[in-house]
């Protein structure tokens, strides 16, 4: 386990049982060098606890990088909570592990990720102050999306020299939270899209409300267009896809979107500009963490919509480097969360771009 640790640079492990209400759960702290870690709290099967181990380790490091990118005076942590096989109490298993958190004293802030809910963040809150995503925060998708929107136009920007997406044909892959914010905004901006979901109910929503080319979720990636914007999963730039995009861009809000970063490689030998994603969906850790500060949404949405320019330095270095900005993304964050980053492109949380997030 240290040797785990280790590998993925992971400061501090926690791990929690409370028989009386079966939470088995697992927090780890990659770095609290910038500030106390933040990062969201996964409640899923684990076919193995080995497995949930593993999660909990590889998405603390991405936490950090994003944190880093972000400007945001956080590290990354994350944690996983093993769903009971028999029945349970929610309620009591989340204040338990609510009270977990409380004993870290501070060094990690947790919030919503696959299988919590904003309900999960209320009955932790009432055990603990370290904690976001409850009812009183709201949800931090349409903040995503905007960071994405945001990134979309620096994108196309870099690419065809104009912000403009009127005709602007893209490929929307997941319909979810993120997934309408953000190809409403895109509507809005004169994009056409082609979308996919597993919900036909959602796929008839974007037919309906944008005008929308729906495809099955295998052809989308051979779907010719000028952007594939991956919403729904991760790992969908891998050896079977990649070959298949005819676009110039890929820039969406999935996690993890490479499945290795020699897919990131392949994606710049093709001339195909790939927007680094825990760069590019920021927007909702940035609205948490800065909530959670006491900041207001005013203030957030110029951070958020700073994404934008920190997308267009990282395209330059890119430039300059003939490196693949996924690359250049990893190193920069890398040398900010081992305070080593001389001149870093990390956003400066004094921007005072104003953009609307719900333009
Ligand atoms: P969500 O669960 O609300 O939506 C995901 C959607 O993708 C669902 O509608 C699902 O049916 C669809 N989907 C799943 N597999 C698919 C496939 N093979 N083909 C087509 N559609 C598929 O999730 P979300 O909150 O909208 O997040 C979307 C992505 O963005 C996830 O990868 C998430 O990790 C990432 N992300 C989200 C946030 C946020 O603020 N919600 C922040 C950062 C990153």
């Amino acid at each position: 386990m240290l040797e785990q640790m280790y590998s993925y640079g992971v400061e501090q492990l926690h791990t929690c049982c409370d028989p009386a209400t079966g939470l088995r759960a697992i927090i780890a702290i990659h770095s609290t060098r910038r500030g106390p870690a933040i990062g969201g709290c996964r409640f899923i099967h684990y076919p193995q606890e080995q497995a949930a181990l593993n999660d909990a380790l590889r998405l603390a490091q991405g936490m950090s990088y994003k944190a880093a990118l972000a400007g945001l005076p956080h590290g990354g942590g994350k944690a996983v909570i093993i769903r009971p096989d028999t029945a349970f109490d929610r309620s009591a298993l989340m204040q338990a592990f609510g009270r977990m958190i409380n004993q870290l004293n501070g060094d990690y802030i947790t919030a919503m990720d696959s299988g919590t809910q904003v309900s999960d963040m209320n009955q932790i809150a009432q055990q603990t102050h370290f904690v976001t995503c409850t009812s009183q925060t709201g949800d931090p998708s349409p903040w995503t999306a905007l960071g994405v929107y945001e990134g979309i136009l620096t994108s196309v920007e870099q690419r065809y020299g104009s912000r403009d997406l009127k005709g602007c044909h893209i490929n929307l892959q997941g319909l979810g939270h993120v997934g309408m914010a953000l190809a409403q905004k895109l509507y809005d901006a004169g994009a056409q899209l082609t979308v996919c979901d597993l919900s036909p109910a959602l796929t008839n929503e974007a037919e309906k409300r944008f005008n929308a080319c729906t495809v099955n979720p295998e052809s989308i990636y051979r779907e010719k267009a000028d952007i594939f914007c991956p919403c729904g999963l991760g790992a969908v730039i891998n050896e079977h896809t990649l070959e298949q995009l005819q676009v110039d861009i890929v820039a969406g809000s999935a996690n993890n979107q490479l499945q290795t970063p020699e897919q990131g490689d392949r994606l710049h030998q093709r001339g195909i500009l790939y927007a680094p994603d825990y760069l590019l969906n920021a927007g909702g850790l940035i609205f948490v963490a800065r909530i959670h500060a006491g900041h207001k949404p005013e203030q957030i949405r110029s951070q958020v919509a700073h994404i934008g320019s920190t997308l267009k330095q990282l395209y330059q270095q890119s430039e300059q480097q003939g490196c693949a900005p996924h690359r250049i993304a990893d190193q920069q964050a890398q040398a900010i969360v081992a305070g080593s980053a001389g001149h870093s492109m990390a956003m400066s949380a004094g921007s005072n771009r104003k953009v609307d997030p719900a333009a």
